[in-house]
């Protein structure tokens, strides 16, 4: 067996981090285990807890770190130790995000700065963290989540749109510039996957959307998990600067 990667998965406590943070962890390929995981989140402590407990494979090492991925100290922090707990970094995902939703007309400078910062932000953070590490072992893999919404925009979403229309932008900057080293940058843009995010909708706003969606439902994390496995395994060694859209077939 060769040994585990090391991965380090932002906003792993739940609903598409998590189930990103137990495929890695459960997920073996060409005599890989992947893979020893550190995952961040902001608040929920328990759900931390939960999910350490969750993952029983004594051939993985699952640490969690709290820390707030719109402060690029906090990151340096963590990653610092993370890489001296795991003994590197191979993979970083960034998945943390949140949703201010309002119309333009009603969306405070507050609701607009909070979704740059937690979805945007915290991308360049972490990636400014991991890639000196990637770049002198020359191997990285780095898969950002983005949304459909980066893509297509959404009535109210201005904000979020934005931010993940920028999570596009840098992914593609930075599998220009790494690509070199051997590090793969590429974005996976969910379509609506059920988890906490999306638990707000009403029933009629659900009907409406699964209207759009051509296989009439919402995705499930493990869906956006498994392409994120895919894209950090070596099947994927030669895929750079995509956007991967899982959604149903949303937006062909
Ligand atoms: P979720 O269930 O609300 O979970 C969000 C996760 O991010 C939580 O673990 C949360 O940790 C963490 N987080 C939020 N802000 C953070 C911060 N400042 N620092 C550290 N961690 C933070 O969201 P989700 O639906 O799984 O979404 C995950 C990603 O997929 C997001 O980037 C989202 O934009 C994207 N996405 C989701 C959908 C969808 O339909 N669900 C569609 C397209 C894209 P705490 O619980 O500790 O706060």
């Amino acid at each position: 067996m060769l040994p585990n990667k090391r991965a380090i998965v932002t906003g792993g406590t739940r609903g598409i981090g998590r189930a990103i943070v137990k495929e890695l962890a459960s997920k073996s390929c060409c005599g890989v285990l992947f893979s020893d995981v550190a995952f961040i989140y902001n608040s929920c402590d328990e759900c931390a807890e939960e999910l350490q407990q969750e993952i029983h494979n004594p051939a993985t090492k699952i640490l969690a770190f709290k820390a707030d991925a719109t402060s690029l100290d906090q990151a340096e922090a963590t990653v610092q130790e993370a890489i001296e707990k795991l003994g590197g970094v191979d993979i970083l995902i960034n998945n943390a995000g949140i949703t201010r939703d309002n119309l333009l007309l009603r969306m405070t400078e507050k609701d607009f700065d909070d979704v740059i910062n937690a979805n945007l932000k915290s991308v360049f953070n972490y990636t400014k963290a991991v890639i000196k590490h990637m770049i002198k072992q020359r191997y990285g893999r780095i898969v950002n989540i983005a949304s459909v919404v980066g893509i297509i925009g959404n009535p109210g979403q201005a904000n979020y749109a934005a931010s993940k229309a920028g999570v596009i932008g840098f992914t593609k900057s930075m599998a220009r510039e790494l690509a070199s080293r051997n590090i793969t940058v590429n974005a996976v843009a969910p379509g609506y996957i059920e988890t906490d995010m999306t638990s707000k909708l009403s029933d009629e706003q659900r009907k409406k959307l699964t209207d759009m969606i051509p296989m009439g439902r919402m995705g499930k994390p493990e869906d956006i998990a498994k392409v994120v496995g895919f894209l950090c395994s070596p099947e994927a060694d030669y895929i750079t600067g995509q956007v991967i859209a899982v959604d149903g077939g949303m937006t062909m």
